[in-house]
């Protein structure tokens, strides 16, 4: 990966900015510029062909001086321990922007799942918790789901940690299926708080989304639903998508279902009958109204950005944009929705999740969306208000919400 494109200097870079926007106490500056902890296992694994493998796993622990570290975990060929700390900064100023009493983590495991038997999956699963299960709990570290991980991994994960502990923990790990405590409403979150900024963002910019085009790149969790919801709840067009093979593109709209019909069938979008078949890289420069990358990250950068026509970018991936591409987007007028503040659904109800855990009560899912819905339409709007005060670009802006919402933490606890 070129220096530059490195992640976690990234996420310095973006803290950096912000700081100096907000004449941050240098002290806590510093001390908000790396991780509290690191950890990285060896995880030996018996292989279906009776070898034994070793896999490498990090989790990275940013920040908890606003609660336990809360964060994904991801299984990827290409991870590394600066995209897992870029990561984990992330999610510290990702809680902080909806007001979770959370800090920041995230955990990965360099692997190919789609090369792996189930049985070879859980076992490197329930290997990586005994190799951080003393780092982890729930009040200490919360686990989740990310890009490879599966409900499923998940309930292996919460059933290792317990047998450690010798009692059932389901608040150890949230987007479990709802047999072993999963919440209502987790599968389809990251995108259902992402309509919600979108329809705030939608009223800021005078657009109206039932007569909207929208181009989704990537066809995991959270472009999946995108592509339902966005048409669902607001009659928008879904007029491209994509996922790691190529994009497909139709102006009179893509049906969801057959889209999705086409892919369990064939194993990608691509060649979707009666569609045109383009790149990932001509997805993101189509004329439409609203864009969302829902993929990886570095997908806009200075390269592109001036190309980018969409007035609404909806970050659901994890660092998808750039600082360069930041400021030529802002120029452009373009509102781009930051990934921590347009993704944050996720997390949000994995916070729910965890609180029916504690209290063993179990929610409607109107009760979770009409919660999720406050939490992500009051998160919009405090950071469009820090944005007006210093005329800085949406994501400058979150982070000064999120900064201070930490440094407070940090200066009342007494560590500056
Ligand atoms: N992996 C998701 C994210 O990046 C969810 C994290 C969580 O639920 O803890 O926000």
């Amino acid at each position: 990966m070129a220096e530059e494109l490195n992640p976690f200097k990234i996420a310095q870079e973006q803290l950096d900015r912000a700081a100096k926007m907000m004449n941050l106490d240098p002290q806590v500056h510093q001390f908000l510029r790396e991780p509290m902890r690191i950890l990285e296992v060896s995880i030996p694994v018996k292989m279906d062909n009776g070898t034994t493998k070793i896999f490498k796993g990090f989790r990275v622990q940013y920040n908890d001086a606003r609660g336990p570290t809360k964060g994904g975990i991801r299984y990827h060929p290409q991870e590394t321990l600066d995209t897992v700390k870029a990561l984990a900064a992330w999610m510290t100023w990702k809680t902080a922007v909806v007001d979770l009493p959370y800090g920041g983590a995230k955990g990965g495991i360099i692997c190919d799942p789609k090369n792996m038997s189930k049985g070879e999956l859980e076992r490197l699963s329930r290997g990586y918790i005994r190799a951080i299960g003393r780092f982890i709990g729930p009040e200490r570290d919360v686990p989740a789901p990310d890009v490879y991980t599966t409900p499923e991994i998940m309930a292996w994960m919460m059933d290792e940690y317990s047998k450690i502990v010798g009692y059932n923990a389901p608040g150890v790990i949230t987007g479990k299926p709802l047999e072993v405590g999963g919440s209502l409403g987790r599968g389809d979150a990251t995108a259902k708080g992402g309509m919600y900024v979108l329809r705030e963002a939608a009223k800021k910019i005078n657009l109206d989304l039932s007569k909207a085009t929208v181009a989704i790149q990537g066809f995991g969790n959270a472009g999946q639903y995108a592509h339902k919801l966005v048409r669902e709840m607001f009659g928008s067009k879904v007029v491209a998508v994509s996922d790691s093979k190529g994009g497909i593109y139709d102006s009179n709209g893509l049906d969801y279902n057959k889209v999705l019909e086409h892919k369990e069938k064939t194993g990608s979008v691509v060649n979707y009958p009666g569609a045109k078949n383009i790149t990932n890289a001509e997805l993101l420069e189509l004329n439409v109204d609203v864009l969302i990358p829902a993929a990886l990250e570095n997908q806009i950068t200075e390269k592109n950005a001036e190309r980018i026509k969409a007035k609404i970018v909806l970050e659901l991936a994890n660092g998808p944009t750039t600082p360069e591409a930041d400021v030529i987007m802002f120029k452009k007028g373009i509102l781009d929705l930051p990934d921590f503040l347009a993704n944050a659904g996720g997390v949000t109800v994995s916070y729910f999740e965890w609180v029916q855990n504690i209290n063993g009560y179990y929610w409607t899912a109107e009760e979770v969306y009409e919660k999720l819905d406050k939490k992500m339409t009051k998160a919009f709007w405090d950071v469009m208000e820090m944005q007006k005060k210093y005329n800085v670009c949406p994501r400058t802006a979150a982070y000064m919400v999120s900064i201070k919402r930490v440094a407070d933490a940090v200066k009342a606890r007494g560590w500056v």
